[in-house]
């Protein structure tokens, strides 16, 4: 099988890291769906790492659940200097893809853990993290999540100064579990590209937190990318396959175009999995169904990794 590289827009590994998991990342292992040794195998040259914040903290304690899951991330890449290489630059981007070293960019999932304050964007950005997404399925001080039953609710006057505030400092806006007015709302308000890490098209498989086409060609319009997902009921109610999913790529490769799209498989974020998508090393299997679906050379690049780089490259700041 050709190796290919891959971009991985989403995975909720660092969870495992914070809770002392009896696993070792940089040794292959069944444990979890990632591991170093399973990421390289599988040709992943830059995966991003989420910090998950927990629906237990929203109420209280999200920064500090958040500064714990950070620190519990560096303390783990400290036992290996040489495994993952974390990137927080535009220089670091293309150094490490001139490298064999697979890159890490830290993002937080749950924008609750900024507590109300541009202040801690600004201090998790000095910290490392170079994404956001904004909510998770609740609402919380930036915006609403599609789990909650408030349509007409979108972004906050606060959720826009964050964005604004991502777009001069050079964070990644990350619109997965955001609702739809909010979705709109922030493309709007976003100078830079935005991602949806971790969705799929709900023309094929009604969950909602897959895109509409009209969300889709509004994400490309933009210059987004979503990432498509390997999480089973974001591919069919019934009996997610390999198969349905690559009906996914396809679908919004015609909706959006090939440019504006990309993949984040939610590995270890996901409790069921699809069949043949068992881990991260599943990935590959899954381009080469894209290549029997009839993507050229140049089309697999772009939903493997270059249209993750071109956002990358965009939003960072240069140093
Ligand atoms: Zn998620």
């Amino acid at each position: 099988m050709l190796k290919h590289k891959i971009v991985d827009a989403h995975c909720d590994t660092v969870g495992f890291f914070q809770e002392k998991s009896d696993y070792d990342f940089f040794a292959r292992n069944n444990k979890h769906h990632i591991d170093l040794p399973r990421l390289k195998e599988s040709g992943i040259i830059l995966q991003v790492f989420a910090l998950y914040i927990k629906e237990e903290y929203k109420a209280a304690g999200s920064l500090a659940y958040c500064l714990r899951l950070l620190d519990s991330y560096y303390r783990t890449m400290q036992r290996f200097p040489g495994g993952l290489r974390t990137i927080y630059s535009r220089t670091d981007l293309i150094n490490a893809l001139n490298s064999s070293r697979t890159a890490a960019l830290l993002s937080v999932e749950g924008g609750e853990a900024l507590e109300g304050e541009l202040a801690v964007l600004r201090m998790l950005f000095r910290l490392g993290i170079r994404g956001l997404g904004l909510t998770w399925n609740h609402k919380n001080q930036l915006a609403t999540g599609l789990g909650e039953k408030d349509p007409h609710s979108g972004l906050t006057p606060f959720g826009r100064q964050v964005i604004r505030e991502m777009n001069c400092i050079g964070m990644l806006v990350d619109l997965a579990h955001i609702n739809r007015q909010g979705f709109f709302e922030a493309l709007e308000t976003s100078s830079a590209p935005v991602v949806v890490s971790h969705a799929n098209a709900q023309a094929f498989c009604n969950h909602p937190r897959n895109l509409t086409d009209d969300q889709l060609r509004a994400l490309s319009q933009a210059g987004g990318v979503i990432g498509m997902s390997c999480c089973p009921h974001f591919v069919d109610s019934k009996n997610p396959t390999m198969d349905k999913l690559l009906d996914h790529f396809v679908h919004v490769a015609e909706v959006a175009g090939v440019d504006y799209l990309g993949i984040g498989a939610d590995f270890d974020g996901i409790e069921q999995v699809i069949e043949g998508l068992e881990d991260v090393t599943g990935l590959p299997r899954l381009i080469e169904g894209l290549v029997k679906r009839g993507f050229s050379r140049e089309e697999i690049a772009k939903i493997t990794h270059t249209n993750f780089i071109r956002v990358l490259e965009k939003v960072l700041p240069t140093t």
